[in-house]
């Protein structure tokens, strides 16, 4: 089942089909965007890092996340702004330590994310929240798919409609069962939240006036302007 989340006669509502004349929100208001770097080992190589040895978690705020068809605003601290096209695991469920083969009872479903970053500044800090936390820095949509075995699914990054990063699921370093459970163990993920769970290689820059298009198979394309 597809979730989408709407806001339609000045009203939010969510629901499994999108009304005329209604404008897509993000389809999940999470507490946290949690976010895992160096998921695939090609990404990791051409951004010159070791794969590594257990998930690298790092967050980003809330007041990053944009709405399908919303633009990203490249801030002015920033001459490095690149595009990630991810696939984002949506908490259903209040969940701590919850062990890998039981996280799908804990997982409402999965949509398309853009971990836009500032690599510039992500390079210059030892934290990422700078490089990683500006607003309008986490595109997320366009709805929830509720059915989908995330395992083995495509994952084509898109910018003014040639195709830059294209990768599958199946290519991750720390799979999804893998990922929430670690992710569990760490802190308590609340109905909502967000898991980002990394990039295939291909990541590029956005400039002003691009469209960046993220598609995962069974889900769909989140596109967004950048200004
Ligand atoms: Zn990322």
């Amino acid at each position: 089942m597809k979730i989408y989340r709407f806001l339609h006669h000045g009203r939010i509502a969510e629901s499994s089909s999108l009304p005329d004349g209604a404008t897509l929100l993000p389809p999940s208001t999470p507490t946290k965007i949690v976010c895992i770097g160096r998921n695939y080992a090609d990404h990791a190589k051409e951004l010159g890092n070791e794969a590594p040895s257990e998930p690298l978690l790092f967050l980003k705020p809330p007041s990053a996340l944009l709405a399908p068809g919303g633009t990203i605003v490249r801030p002015a601290q920033s001459q490095l702004v690149h595009h990630e096209g991810e696939l984002a695991i949506v908490v259903g469920r209040e969940a701590k330590n919850v062990r890998r083969e039981d996280w799908r009872d804990y997982v409402l479903g999965f949509t398309c994310a853009n971990d836009v970053s500032a690599r510039d500044l992500q390079r210059k800090d030892v934290q990422f929240t700078r490089g990683k936390g500006f607003d309008t820095f986490c595109p997320i949509g366009p709805h929830i798919e509720t059915d989908l075995d995330p395992s083995d699914l495509r994952v084509v990054t898109r910018v003014n409609g040639q195709v830059k990063q294209d990768g599958r699921t199946s290519q991750m370093i720390f799979p999804c069962d893998v990922l929430f459970a670690y992710v569990s163990e760490h802190m308590t993920l609340m109905p909502g939240d967000v898991i980002l769970t990394g990039t295939p290689a291909g990541v590029g820059s956005l400039e002003a006036g691009d469209t960046v298009e993220v598609e995962i198979e069974g889900i769909g394309t989140l596109s967004n302007a950048v200004a």
